[in-house]
C-alpha cells in the first residue's frame, strides 16, 4: 500500500484571531471551516487550505488563548512546509517583510527554503515548487500565480528517526529518494505533501503546547481503504484507535516509536459535506451531536471576524 502523502497537519495555538489573520490573510489560505475540536467542543478547530481544502493543502488549528508555550522537539512535526508556485519566491520575502516577520534563508537538498515562525511559535517553511496546482482563491495581494499551493512536506522530529523512517517506507509506502549526515528524505507519488523530510542528531524532546503540532495526517481513499491501513499499520506492530467520524473524513489515530502522533484520513467527503463550497469557513458547523448544545457553545468560543477572498 501506498499513502499519497500528507492529507492534514493539526497543531495547537493561541489566539484564534492572531492565527486567523496570520494564515487566512498574510499567508493567504483560505479559512475552509470554523468549527469545534469534536473531543473538547468549548474550543475552536479551525481549517484552512487551497480554495476546496483539498487533501495535501490542509492545516488545521486548536487555539486555546493563555495555553502555556511548547518546546519544538522530538515526538513531534518540527517543521511544516509550503508548496509556493515557481517565481514567486521574491513575492514572499516581501511579503513577510512588509509584515514585520522575520525568516532566515536555508536550503536542503538543493532547494532553497524561506523559514519562520507564525505569531505562536509554530515553524514554517516555504520552498517553490512546480508540481501540485495553484490555489485559487486570492486575498489581498496574493494573486494566484504566487499563492500557497499546499503542504510541499513536513519535516518529522522523531525520537527514534531510525523506528520512524522505518513506518514511512514499510507502511506508507514512501521511498527515500535522498540523504545527508543530520536528514533523510521520504517522497509519495502525490503533487503536494509529497516530501517528507527525517531528522537525526541530537534534539531537545518536545514538549507539547502553543506553537507545536499535535499530530500528521496521512492520505487514506476512502473508509474501505482506510480499514485496510488499519491492518498494515497493525502487522507493523502499532496499534490504533478505533475509525472516528470527523464529519469531513474518518479517521484512525496511533503513535509510532519516535513518539509522534499519527492519523490515516480519507480523502472523502470533504469540506462541502455541511455548507457550500461558495462559502465554506463563514459559519460555525457543529457536528449533529453538538447541535442540541449550540447556544451554549456559541456564547462560550470568542466572537472573531473573519476577512473573506476571492474564488477565481
Ligand atoms: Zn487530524
Amino acid at each position: 500500500m501506498k499513502t499519497k502523502g500528507i492529507h492534514h497537519i493539526t497543531a495547537m495555538v493561541g489566539d484564534a484571531q492572531e492565527n486567523l489573520a496570520f494564515y487566512g490573510k498574510l499567508l493567504g489560505l483560505r479559512f475552509v471551516k470554523k468549527t469545534v475540536n469534536f473531543d473538547d467542543p468549548g474550543t475552536y478547530h479551525f481549517y484552512f487550505g487551497n480554495e476546496s481544502g483539498a487533501p495535501g493543502t490542509i492545516i488545521t488549528f486548536f487555539p486555546f488563548k493563555g495555553i502555556q508555550k511548547g518546546t519544538v522537539g522530538t515526538g513531534q512535526v518540527g517543521v511544516t512546509a509550503y508548496a509556493i508556485p515557481e517565481g514567486s519566491y521574491l513575492f514572499w520575502q516581501n511579503r513577510l517583510s512588509e509584515h514585520g516577520v522575520s525568516y532566515e534563508e536555508t536550503e536542503r537538498f538543493g532547494e532553497r527554503y524561506i523559514a519562520f515562525e507564525d505569531p505562536h511559535g509554530l515553524k514554517i517553511e516555504l520552498v517553490e515548487r512546480a508540481s501540485g496546482e495553484n490555489s485559487r482563491y486570492e486575498i489581498d495581494s496574493i494573486t494566484t500565480d504566487v499563492a500557497l499551493k499546499g503542504f510541499a512536506g513536513a519535516t518529522l522530529y522523531s525520537h527514534e528517526p531510525v523506528e520512524t523512517a522505518r513506518l514511512l517506507s514499510e507502511t506508507f509506502g514512501l521511498k527515500r529518494t535522498k540523504r545527508t549526515e543530520t536528514i533523510d528524505r521520504y517522497e509519495s507519488d502525490g503533487e503536494l505533501g509529497n516530501t517528507v523530510d527525517v531528522a537525526h542528531g541530537n534534539l531537545p524532546i518536545g514538549r507539547p503546547g502553543m506553537g507545536t503540532v499535535h499530530h500528521i495526517a496521512w492520505r487514506a481513499d476512502d473508509e474501505a481503504d482506510q480499514i485496510e491501513w488499519m491492518k498494515e499499520v497493525n502487522r507493523f506492530g502499532l496499534l490504533t484507535t478505533e475509525v472516528k467520524d470527523r464529519n469531513y473524513f474518518t479517521s484512525i489515530y496511533f503513535h509510532d516509536a519516535g513518539r509522534i502522533l499519527h492519523e490515516i484520513a480519507t480523502d472523502t467527503p470533504g469540506f462541502d459535506v455541511d455548507e457550500p463550497f461558495e462559502s465554506l469557513g463563514e459559519s460555525l458547523k457543529l457536528p449533529e451531536q453538538f447541535e442540541v448544545h449550540r447556544g451554549a457553545i456559541e456564547a462560550h468560543v470568542e466572537p472573531i471576524t473573519v476577512e473573506k477572498g476571492t474564488l477565481v
